[in-house]
């Protein structure tokens, strides 16, 4: 994503993109400008804390984020926001041409479904009131670390990331407003949390500026080579929602219907897609990024590096174990019901397992197994074993090269 800011004088300004695509944007942006002869500035604008501000120098970014974190915290302070201008001289008249509408590069509007956490609305005065509605109006910061492996509703998590992604939302000025709050309301574990993950993101952007394109090899940051299947069958029916796994298929269906999942939910199925599919996690990165409407570069490719096992920080062969974390994060089957109407009939913790309901209550519940609902598509810690031995072998193989 190229953000771009066009200056009267007529200089371009944008923030400095750190990945291939956005840099070949970038190159053809220049070329094109530099033909009319338009100056072309670019400047680090994306994260909390500027590389100059730093303790260590982009190259020698700790590979462990909490290496980072802790050293950040100590060393480095966020630099003030800029403020507004008061004034804005008029705009010239520019001839901007037709712009197209969705319609004439064959897109339709995408219709809002009632069933998604917020009706999203682009643009900086919907990300502020996003930020004060969640901050100030609903009063949601103080129980931020409590909600925030939620899955249902508005309110569980900020919901901050498309604006921040699409450059509508600043890093500092949350973390001015997260300030403001703990000085106004109250300071606890809730509102350093909210920093704390503005700080993962940041790490997922100096490991890219760090790394470069590393981050999309198959491979990984590590270097790893897994032989990944590239199963499309098995990949079509995560993708639909179709696994037999309740919590995968109700967050899979969530992300297609609206673009957006919660944390908890995309690290469930990206483990899921890698750990019992042994599917080739790059497939999984490209298709979050055709729907994410918060997609982020560094975010994306560098929480799939992690999750796959192949990135700076991996530890290992770590999966989700997904009828616990659907228990324990959907006690009820709430979520699952929103997602996944014929399960609805399902009551109590059967609702996670449908796999394993008996033929008594298959009929007592109504539900049809590989008719309204499909059967597991693999057996869970089967899956989970063989795909630890590939790993494992893969690893050892990395280490005597
Ligand atoms: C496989 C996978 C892919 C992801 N792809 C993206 C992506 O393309 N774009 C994106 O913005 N986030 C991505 N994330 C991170 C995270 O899931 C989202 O940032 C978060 O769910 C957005 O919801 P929120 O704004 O309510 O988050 P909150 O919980 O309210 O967090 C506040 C902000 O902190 C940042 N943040 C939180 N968690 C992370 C994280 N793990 N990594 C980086 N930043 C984080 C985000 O900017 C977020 O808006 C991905 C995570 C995984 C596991």
């Amino acid at each position: 994503m190229l953000t771009l800011y066009l200056r009267l004088n007529y200089e371009v300004i944008f923030e400095q993109p750190l990945t291939s695509e956005e840099l070949a944007v970038e190159e053809a942006l220049q070329t094109a400008l530099s033909q009319i002869n338009v100056p072309v500035t670019r400047f680090w604008g994306n994260t909390l804390y500027h590389p100059e501000d730093l303790p260590f120098d982009i190259k020698q970014i700790p590979e462990l984020f909490t290496n980072f974190r802790k050293s950040v915290e100590k060393k480095s302070s966020v630099a003030p926001s800029f403020s507004k201008p008061k004034k804005l001289p008029q705009l010239p008249d520019i001839d901007l041409g037709e712009i197209p509408q969705l319609s004439d590069l064959e897109l339709e509007v995408p219709k809002f479904d009632s069933r998604a956490v917020l009706q999203f609305k682009g643009g900086e005065a919907a990300g502020l009131a996003r930020l004060d509605n969640y901050i100030w109006s609903n009063n949601c910061l103080k129980d931020y670390k409590k909600t925030r492996n939620g899955m249902l509703g508005a309110d569980y998590s900020s919901k901050f990331s498309p604006w921040l992604a699409l450059g509508c939302l600043s890093p500092r000025f949350i973390y001015e407003q997260v300030k403001e709050y703990e000085a106004q309301r109250v300071k606890n574990d809730s509102t350093y949390w909210l920093i704390f993950e503005l700080l993962w993101r940041d790490f997922f952007y100096f490991i890219c500026a760090k790394h470069g394109n590393h981050i999309f090899r198959q491979s990984g940051l590590q270097g790893i080579e897994i032989p990944w299947k590239e199963d499309w069958i098995r990949f079509e029916l995560w993708q639909e929602g179709k696994t037999g796994f309740p919590l995968v298929d109700a967050n899979m269906r969530e992300l297609a219907t609206t673009g957006f999942m919660s944390n908890r939910g995309r690290q469930n199925v990206a483990s899921f897609l890698t750990k019992n599919l042994g599917i080739n996690w790059q497939m999984g990165a490209e298709w979050f990024e055709s729907l994410l409407i918060d997609y982020d570069v560094c975010s994306n490719w560098g929480n799939w590096n992690y999750t796959a096992g192949v990135g700076n920080d991996a530890r290992g062969f770590r999966y989700f174990n997904i009828p616990k974390q659907s228990k324990d994060y959907d006690p009820k089957g709430e979520y699952i019901r929103h997602w996944l109407p014929e399960l609805t009939s399902i009551k109590g913790n059967l609702i996670h397992e449908p796999g394993k309901l008996s033929a008594e209550d298959r009929k007592h519940f109504g539900v049809r197994l590989g008719v309204d609902y499909p059967r597991p598509v693999v057996n869970f810690f089967q899956s989970v074993k063989a795909n630890e031995k590939i790993y494992n072998a893969a690893v050892e193989l990395a280490k005597k090269q």
